[in-house]
């Protein structure tokens, strides 16, 4: 982005710098789920954690480089109120917009460069870290995740908190443990997706939610369905535990 050769296009540039913006965030939101990922299921590679903390890191730097460009395109534009359009920029003085967004951009990395550890405060950063580093014992996980689920159940059925023993980890429709739960989104019920998505196929899209006594009429549809993370993490670290 630094060295432009070509003419200042202010409003395009901006749009654009936006959309990277944007897909950097999603990069940076993916990265975070593959973390989560490699917390739950890699609790011991550190060379792949590592390296997740390095793309993370990267990402991030990436997205701070579009920002700074995007407040210096900012500040040529407001410093400069006549502009309207991309054509107002090729007939005002361009060596002079040019400068100025230059100039700009270099007090932002200058100032950038004296604040080292900004990357690494980012909070994404610091929930990726938190992630490897605040794992604890698979007892501690454990309840945690109890809580987590116990908590959520209550909410959304508005019933009393559920003891730990009642958290159920086998489908209501399979009757098997789960191996990929999912949560309707309308009840709040959770089923195994391919033992699911099996009932949806064989009542052609009229299945409704299993659970006795579920006041959901909706059919289930696809879109209902949503990844039960903690349920997933749950059921893995059961299994991993000498309870099981
Ligand atoms: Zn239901």
């Amino acid at each position: 982005m630094s060295g432009r050769s070509r003419p200042l296009e202010l409003e395009s540039d901006l749009v654009l710098n936006q959309r990277l913006l944007q897909s950097m965030g999603g990069m940076v939101n993916e990265t975070l789920e593959v973390a989560r990922d490699i917390a739950n299921y890699c609790t011991d590679d550190d060379e792949l954690k590592k390296a997740t903390q390095d793309i993370m890191l990267s990402f991030i730097g990436m997205a701070d480089d579009i920002k700074q460009v995007t407040t210096a395109l900012n500040h040529v534009k407001n410093t400069c109120p006549m502009i309207q359009t991309d054509s107002d920029v090729e007939s005002m003085e361009e060596q002079n917009l040019t400068s100025s967004f230059t100039k700009k951009l270099e007090k932002l990395k200058a100032a950038g460069r004296r604040d080292e550890n900004r990357l690494m405060n980012h909070p994404k950063y610091e929930e990726l870290i938190s992630l490897f580093t605040d794992s604890g014992t698979i007892e501690e996980q454990l309840a945690s995740l109890r809580a987590a689920l116990t908590g959520s159940a209550e909410e959304s059925q508005g019933e009393l908190a559920m003891t730990e023993m009642d958290i159920n980890i086998r489908c209501p429709y399979t009757g098997c443990t789960m191996q990929d739960p999912v949560r309707n989104i309308l009840c709040g019920h959770v089923y195994d997706r391919t033992g699911i998505l099996t009932y949806v196929k064989q009542k052609k899209s009229k299945a409704k939610c299993p659970v006795g006594g579920c006041g959901n009429t909706e059919p289930i549809q696809e879109s209902h369905l949503e990844d039960h993370r903690d349920m997933r993490k749950y059921i893995f670290l059961l299994s991993q535990s000498q309870n099981f």
